[in-house]
């Protein structure tokens, strides 16, 4: 094993071979996400893969569904999932919340969008896109799920999945409360 640190880095895991003709890729940077392929001689990048979630804001605070699955087995999770190939994430992220948790949701708006690391043997950089969301009623464990809760602002659970969750629960808390954008207000 070569340790040069001039060298750029190996090809990611799920791009090592060009898609085009098969051939072998090599990378043209020290971060590996721009590659070539030596036998035909293409381009390649590798790009984060989108993700879309709910953040779903009701009386009790915002919803947070256990994971029965890997990454994160046994942690608490916000409402989302990988998009289709062909799915705005407004439509993914309605989706999710409807396998996941069982519920209609009413989407409010943008929170915004995060980089995370994907644990595990592929190294994917996922690009989640989060939205305030309401619920249309009671939500229940999905297949992926082992239970669901709600969650006060101040008692959000320390073991949350990926690490882009707390910073996004606290956004999206200060975000309905500074656009009022739904509750019971007659006002
Ligand atoms: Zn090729």
């Amino acid at each position: 094993m070569s340790s040069d640190p001039s060298e750029t880095a190996q090809p990611r895991f799920g791009h090592r071979h060009c898609r085009y003709c098969g051939g072998l890729t090599e990378t043209r940077d020290p971060t590996g996400t721009h590659l070539r392929c030596t036998d035909c001689g293409r381009e390649l990048y590798v790009n984060a893969k989108p993700c879309a979630e709910t953040l779903i804001i009701g009386d009790r605070g915002v919803l947070l569904l256990r994971r029965t699955i890997e990454p994160f087995h046994g942690y608490w999770d916000i409402p989302g999932g990988f998009l289709e190939e062909d799915e705005l994430p407004e439509d993914g992220a309605r989706r999710e919340a409807l396998e996941e948790a069982e519920l209609a949701v009413e989407i409010h708006g943008l929170i915004g969008m995060t980089l995370d690391d994907y644990p595990g043997e592929e190294k994917l950089t996922v690009l989640t896109i989060s939205y305030l969301a309401e619920p249309l009623g009671e939500p229940r464990a999905g297949d992926e799920t082992g239970e669901v809760g709600w969650f006060a602002e101040d008692a959000i659970p320390e073991k949350l999945a990926f690490g882009h969750a707390r910073e996004t629960i606290r956004e999206a808390f200060a975000l309905r409360r500074s656009h009022r954008l739904f509750g019971s207000s007659s006002g």
